[in-house]
């Protein structure tokens, strides 16, 4: 999988994309992430990307032009599945969108800034709009570290143990059920005897029945979803 990332703080990345399952995925070229400077692909001399509104009020506008040459220039180099752009009203994210996006080839996430984009963009270039949560972030960067994280972790071969993704919370409709380990006696802080039992068919289903008793109550409407299925 190819990601390309546009945004105006390349360095933002630095840190989420050169540790851990993200930096491992990198060097197994399983992903590749591209990041591209927008002042790059500004043509004004103090590589201006953001303008006033129409209209006045507060805030700055980023502009059409940069964004509009530097998704073509992308596009010219190959086909993209999905142009996304970060923002707090887009659709939000969740599992199944991060299972449908792990499975892509080619995407392109814009990460805004100020008072956002300029609408002409997104109503001509962008295909995909996503939310990481109902908040206001002062950029798209940690948003777009968020989804690429959500999305790399699933795809096939990054995670040493492949199952470990299948078992985490949300994957089927369900919360993760509560975990433990060594030291067994820690003050009086118990775990739970069956878990110590070494029966594999009780213990399976103790964790089911546990995280569908989470679900239920921390989600509730991840829970009635379930029910109708
Ligand atoms: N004025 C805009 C907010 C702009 S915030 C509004 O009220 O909708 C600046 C940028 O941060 C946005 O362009 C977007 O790329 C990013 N951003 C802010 N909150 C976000 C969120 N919850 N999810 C994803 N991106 C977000």
């Amino acid at each position: 999988m190819r990601i390309d990332i546009i945004t105006i703080f390349p360095e933002m990345f630095a840190g989420p994309f050169t540790e851990s399952i993200i930096k491992r995925a990198i060097q197994k070229e399983i992903v590749t992430i591209k990041l591209h400077d927008l002042r790059n692909f500004s043509t004004d001399k103090h590589k201006k990307v953001d303008d006033y509104p129409f209209s006045g009020g507060a805030g700055m506008v980023m502009m059409i032009e940069p964004i509009d040459r530097c998704i073509a220039h992308l596009k010219s180099e190959r086909d993209y599945d999905e142009i996304i752009y970060m923002s707090p009203d887009g659709e939000l994210l969740d599992q199944p969108m991060s299972n449908v996006l792990s499975m892509k080839k080619n995407i392109i996430i814009l990460c805004g800034h100020y008072k956002g984009i300029d609408e002409r963009i997104r109503e001509h270039l962008i295909t995909k709009e996503i939310s990481i949560g109902n908040y206001v972030l002062s950029g798209g960067e940690l948003g777009a570290a968020v989804l690429v994280d959500s999305i790399v972790r699933l795809i096939p071969g990054v995670l040493s143990d492949e199952t470990s993704a299948l078992s985490d919370s949300f994957q089927d409709g369900l919360v993760s059920p509560p975990v433990y380990t060594r030291p067994q006696q820690y003050k009086n802080w118990e775990v739970p005897e069956i878990l110590l039992s070494g029966n594999d068919k009780i213990i399976s289903d103790w964790k089911f029945e546990k995280a569908i008793e989470r679900t239920k109550e921390r989600r509730p409407e991840l829970y009635e979803k379930l029910k109708k299925k």
